[in-house]
């Protein structure tokens, strides 16, 4: 690896230059700010958007002309994938691989991509490096243009994986599953959509998906605002013009609001900053900011990483972020803090160190991280008010961390403003504009930066219910949590394939998880094409193993979430609450539940799981 590709030197300090000590001083601080934010509705705090009535023009596709044109259609498939992101793209293509044609990918969206095709705003990029993000690379010599590249790159790859794969011959679009119900005797899954067709698949696989239904704050008022406004998820180029490069001229001459700075807050307020007259930023809790360290793929380099280059660069990634256990050449900010933690374990006597200094150890080192992010805000943001907005006070993956060259700079113009709700919560949304801290402010257009459906039901996510073995029904089954065998399989189910977070791991590279997710699917199927076997599920009682493995996890994990300022990854603070695959269903760290898929398949017993002839 040359210099060359590392990317832009950051002009502020990216390694922690001071040492802390009284731990105590810092956890008294970061409970006091993760207190003020904890609310008693938790998750329950969003309103969903119907998919119609209140709410359902937030989900209006922006991207299509019109309905589906296709009318109902009556098969009989092989396969029918639920999804036509990441996840349905590669089923499809290795189905494909295997000779099986005889099977359709349904998707809501009018494309391929699944959350690149919904997230289009401006100034969208992927905060995984592209050359371990992207899948295929090796097989489509595909050269990512950038270390991290637009969304806009990343739909069109899947477009270009779509036609290269035949995928297209296969995509039944702008369409929703309304009910799944498992017919015994056919041994097939009928599945029925909003489009009036009926597909008879021998296997489904489907996901309710993490990012798949955005949802709005649950302040009243919200559908009484009579200037223009929408989600992030559904960004409306009509109103602003441009494109995720930016060129928003709608925008200028408009007061605009923006509410949530999550990660895609981060990316989309330098945007609006740049075009509006007036950009107010309604935020609660901060996100954590480092240096984005984008760069031009310097070609030589890349043409030079020899065969296996691919999954060798992913696995040493999530190896070194999820464990802390080697290093990796991706060197970008997850690795940064993973590397500045194995130092701060090494100082105090690595893996021979007692437990408690080890985790003392691990607290000091994420404290020292984020005096340095508080010390970056500081030397870019020249407002001290804005600037003490911005700190963030909570472990580093407490939420996931954002990465910005842009982000703090922007509120250095007199023309953006920043609201913190966190003790006086925004009140109630007007024809108007925005109250809070009991002033109303108007604006032409209030976007919703505010995230996706997280703590759930299953079914309450994916829209349907699916009706199985003797009249059982998913709701009823996953009504408290998801319950499978590795993530895959549940009981009274057969033939049908949970992909996405359901009991599986949660790794920072998200495409990852799903290679490695289609790779398991497909040696399932395959053992039931090659015994002939009419239908696979796992035993109960594997199944009810699995659970335990799951909460046990969670055990490992509760001290620490209740740690964290509320947000996805414990639940908006409500751990007890079971339904959030990401607290109750998560196998840690990552990679391990690879090795363990993989040692599974390689021990060939199928153990756990039932072919029945
Ligand atoms: P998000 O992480 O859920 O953030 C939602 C934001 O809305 C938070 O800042 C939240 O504040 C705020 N919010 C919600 N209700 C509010 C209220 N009533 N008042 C004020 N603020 C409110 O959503 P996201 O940013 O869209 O990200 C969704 C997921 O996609 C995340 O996992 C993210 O990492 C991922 N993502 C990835 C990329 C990428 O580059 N790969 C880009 C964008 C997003 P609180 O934190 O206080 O709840």
């Amino acid at each position: 690896m040359n210099d060359r590709h590392i990317g832009i030197a950051d002009p502020h300090p990216f390694v922690p230059s001071r040492k802390v000590d009284r731990l105590e001083l810092f956890r008294e601080k970061y409970a006091a700010e993760r207190d003020k934010r904890l609310t008693k509705e938790g998750a329950g705090q969003f309103q969903a958007i119907d998919f119609t009535g209140k709410f359902s023009e937030f989900d209006t596709d922006p991207h299509v002309d019109g309905p589906r044109e296709a009318g109902p259609m009556s098969l009989d498939l092989d396969v029918l994938v639920v999804g036509a992101g990441f996840m349905g793209m590669t089923a499809g293509i290795e189905l494909g691989k295997r000779g099986i044609s005889n099977y359709k990918i349904l998707d809501v969206a009018g494309d391929f991509g699944g959350t690149w095709y919904w997230n289009r705003y401006p100034g969208v990029r992927c905060d995984v490096e592209s050359y371990i993000y992207l899948p295929y690379l090796e097989e489509t010599g595909y050269v990512p243009t950038e270390r991290y590249v637009r969304g806009s790159e990343i739909f069109a790859y899947c477009q270009s994986l779509a036609q290269k794969y035949g995928l297209y011959d296969h995509a039944v679009f702008q369409t929703r599953v309304t009910e799944m119900e498992w017919d015994e005797d056919s041994a097939r899954w009928t599945v029925r959509t909003d489009g009036g067709d009926e597909f008879r698949a021998r296997f489904v696989a489907t996901q309710s998906g993490l990012f798949m239904r955005p949802h709005l704050p649950g302040t009243p008022g919200i559908d009484t605002f009579k200037g223009h406004s929408f989600h992030t998820s559904r960004w409306d180029y009509d109103y602003t013009g441009g494109d995720d490069s930016g060129n928003l001229d709608g925008l200028r001459g408009k007061k605009v609001a923006i509410i949530g700075t999550g990660a895609t807050g981060l990316q989309v307020i330098p945007q609006i900053a740049e075009y509006a007259d007036e950009t107010v930023v309604y935020q609660r809790t901060p996100t954590q900011v480092m240096p984005r360290q984008n760069a031009a793929t310097d070609i030589e380099w890349f043409t030079s990483l020899k065969p296996g280059w691919h999954r060798e660069r992913r696995e040493a990634f999530d190896k070194c972020v999820q464990d802390r256990a080697t290093l990796s050449e991706v060197d970008d900010g997850w690795v940064k803090f993973a590397k500045y933690q194995m130092d701060a374990v090494s100082e105090v006597g690595g893996a021979n160190a007692d437990l408690q200094a080890m985790m003392d150890a691990l607290e000091r080192s994420d404290y020292e991280w984020n005096e340095m992010l508080r010390d970056r805000v500081d030397a870019v943001v020249e407002d001290e008010s804005k600037a003490a907005k911005l700190k963030t006070y909570y472990r580093t993956m407490c939420k996931r961390p954002g990465f910005s060259d842009e982000y703090l700079p922007a509120f250095n113009k007199d023309s953006v403003d920043i609201v913190d709700t966190t003790s006086t919560p925004i009140e109630r949304i007007t024809e108007n504009g925005i109250v809070a801290d009991g002033q109303e402010r108007e604006f032409d257009l209030i976007i919703y930066a505010t995230g996706f459906q997280g703590g759930r039901t299953w079914t309450e996510k994916a829209g349907y219910d699916v009706l199985g073995r003797e009249g059982n029904r998913l709701s009823k089954k996953f009504a408290d949590g998801i319950s499978t065998l590795h993530g895959f399989l549940s009981k009274d189910f057969p033939n049908l394939f949970l992909l996405g977070f359901t009991q599986t791991a949660t790794i920072t590279n998200i495409a990852h998880l799903i290679d490695e997710q289609a790779t398991h699917m497909m040696y399932l199927i395959d053992q039931c094409i090659s015994s002939g076997a009419r239908t696979i599920e796992p035993t109960a009682e594997a199944e009810q193993a699995w659970g335990k493995v799951m909460s046990d996890q969670t055990a490992t994990r509760t001290d620490w979430l209740l740690t964290c300022t509320p947000g996805l990854y414990n639940n908006e603070g409500k751990i007890a609450d079971t339904r959030n695959p990401l607290v109750s269903g998560v196998y840690v760290p990552g990679y391990q539940y690879f090795e363990l898929l993989e040692n599974w398949r390689k021990d060939g017993k199928l153990e756990g799981v039932v072919l029945s002839h």
